[in-house]
């Protein structure tokens, strides 16, 4: 028997199998979940020149205890105002340009007018620059705004923007089929008499892709047979990856490994020392990675997870493809591991992380209750509750 491959030695050989796909530059309105194909460099200082944080009268600090004649008014989007000499002050508002002469801003809830002539009524600002923004202050112009492989998020987008960009180098979105195989799948909504069920895993897994930057393509439902297996992956041709759900055991009908091979695809590697996930396979065929899960929806679930979304985050540019891991205290006792790398399906809020009951690898009912995979690694001892654990969000 071949010994199973270590979790982390097939995820580091699956994203060495595939290399990022080249970048395209998008208008920055286009780039939204797509990940940075190079760092982005700021055109422009932000803010270009010192402003206003607050809306009030700008001073020089020397003369902060007033009183003060009003010089000028500063508004954001004009010009500045003419400089201000001692004793004079200028009315200025959020996000407008500091006039010459001034260096510090007092809020206008602490003076009181009287025609042009204006005092404190508190106390004097406390520092020289009090509620300025001073030039460069956020960022300068040529300064890394945000790095290479970054996920481009809605502040992301935003830092390019104010960057003085229109436009972004991204990563190109990895094409994905997603086939399913199996007799005993019916379509969504459609009855399933009792030895059929619904295809469910074909839109857990496609639902999960389309939170990432991928050109899905779902082939569902192939029948168990060389044939339609063949077809199907040759249809599938053109893609990055090909997903393949069910029949990747070793049973007499679990034929996506002997179709892949018929269509001379290279197997990289089959078995996994992980459980739920043991039968995962992945391998190359043409210029397709085809990545073959296990058809139990919570294996399914769980090697999408570990696999697929790094795979197609890699293709994409990412600079961290991997899951994050999080951190907290096991609020159930853990039994000890075997040889293989176990994901528990979870429940964590603030007192800690509980494992649900029951683990079987079917229940769609407990992944879909669950909020965490709780990972426990091989050969693990027993942890007691009030260990510390690390899991994933899901
Ligand atoms: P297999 O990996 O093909 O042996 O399938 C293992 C189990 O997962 C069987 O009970 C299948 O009926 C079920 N299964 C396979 N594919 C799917 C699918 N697309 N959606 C839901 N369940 C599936
Ligand atoms: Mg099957």
């Amino acid at each position: 028997m071949t010994p199973l491959l270590p979790l982390e030695d097939a995820q580091q050989r699956l994203i060495s199998m595939a290399r990022p796909l080249p970048s395209e530059t998008l208008p920055i309105g286009d780039a939204l979940g797509r990940y940075l194909a190079e760092d982005m460099i700021a055109r422009r200082s932000q803010p270009a020149a010192d402003m206003s944080a607050m809306d009030g009268y700008s001073i020089c600090f020397e003369d902060r205890r007033g009183p003060w004649q009003i010089a000028g008014e500063c508004k954001a989007g004009s010009p500045p105002c003419p400089p201000i000499k001692a004793g004079q002050a200028a009315r200025i508002f959020t996000g407008a340009l500091m006039p010459d002469g001034a260096d510090t801003v007092v809020m206008q809830e602490n003076i009181s007018c009287d025609g042009d002539s204006i005092r404190l009524i508190g106390d004097p600002p406390p520092s020289k620059g009090h509620h300025v923004r001073h030039k460069g202050g956020d960022f300068e112009a040529g300064d890394i705004t945000v790095q290479a492989g970054t996920y481009l998020n809605p502040p992301a987008l935003a830092h390019g923007v104010m960057a003085g960009l229109g436009s972004l180098n991204t990563g190109q979105r990895p094409k994905v089929a997603i086939l399913s195989t199996g007799d005993e799948l019916v379509a969504p909504g459609t009855e399933a008499l009792p030895h059929q069920i619904p295809a469910s895993n074909d839109l857990m897994i496609l639902s999960m892709l389309l939170q990432l930057p991928a050109i899905t393509r779902s082939i569902s439902r192939i029948k168990d047979n060389m044939d339609s297996l063949c077809e199907a992956l040759e249809s599938a041709a053109d893609c990055d990856v090909i997903v393949t759900i069910g029949g990747a055991s070793v049973g007499d009908h679990d034929l996506v490994a002997p179709a892949f091979e018929r269509l001379g695809g290279q197997i990289d590697f089959w078995k996994i020392a992980m459980k739920p996930g043991k039968p995962l396979m992945a391998g190359r065929l043409g210029d397709s990675i085809v990545l073959a899960l296990p058809g139990n929806p919570v294996s399914a679930f769980v090697t999408a997870t570990l696999f697929l979304l790094p795979l197609v985050r890699h293709l994409a540019g990412a600079r961290s493809p991997m899951p994050v891991m999080q951190v907290a205290k096991t609020r159930s006792l853990l039994p000890p591991t075997t040889q293989r790398a176990e994901w528990l399906r979870a429940k964590v809020d603030e007192s800690g992380i509980s494992v649900f009951d029951s683990q079987d690898s079917a229940k769609l009912s407990i992944l879909s209750a669950a909020n965490a995979l709780l990972f426990r690694p091989p050969h693990s001892p027993e942890q007691p509750k009030g260990a510390s654990v690390s899991y994933i969000a899901i």
